[in-house]
């Protein structure tokens, strides 16, 4: 499916120009327009879903599997030190695109790429009672 007002939409089916890095017939790997570090790509799928949650278990699976093709030659032209995945669900999660995506972001070694978060500490009481609800809640 593909929405008419989606901006990823229209790049993951050529509606758009972009850098492509690879495509095939569900997914388009794209440079980013504002790339958090040289070489920072997305793994767009062809088919509109808002978020992974609404994406499709195969296209979900197909996602990771691109993420693995194309990490590798990423790293081997730009000779960085390492790569996060990051995909973003819901606006408090910083997702600004509403269409399934993930981010292939090269780091290297003291770049200025903030993926960080403070450490707190985990209570066994809250932890035991999260475990069993969370049991109880996958479908
Ligand atoms: P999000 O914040 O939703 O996880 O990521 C959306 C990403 O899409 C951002 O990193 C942003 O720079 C990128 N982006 C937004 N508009 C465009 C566009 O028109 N073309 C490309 N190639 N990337 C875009
Ligand atoms: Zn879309």
């Amino acid at each position: 499916m593909i929405k008419d007002d989606c901006i990823f939409c229209k790049i993951a089916n050529g509606n758009i120009p972009s850098y492509c890095l690879y495509e095939d017939n569900y997914f388009k790997v794209v440079l980013d327009i504002e790339p958090s570090s040289k070489g920072h790509g997305l793994i767009i799928p062809k088919s509109h879903a808002d978020n992974l949650f609404m994406l499709d278990e195969e296209t979900a699976s197909r996602a990771l599997i691109i993420a693995k093709k194309v990490s590798p030659a990423i790293m081997e032209v730009l000779g960085c030190d390492g790569m996060n995945l990051l995909q973003n669900n819901g606006e408090a999660a910083g997702q600004t695109i509403n269409h399934f995506h993930i981010h292939l972001i090269p780091r290297y070694k003291n770049d200025s790429v903030g993926i960080k978060w403070n450490k707190n500490s985990l209570s066994k009481e809250w932890a035991e009672k999260f475990v069993s609800e969370i049991k109880e809640n996958i479908k």
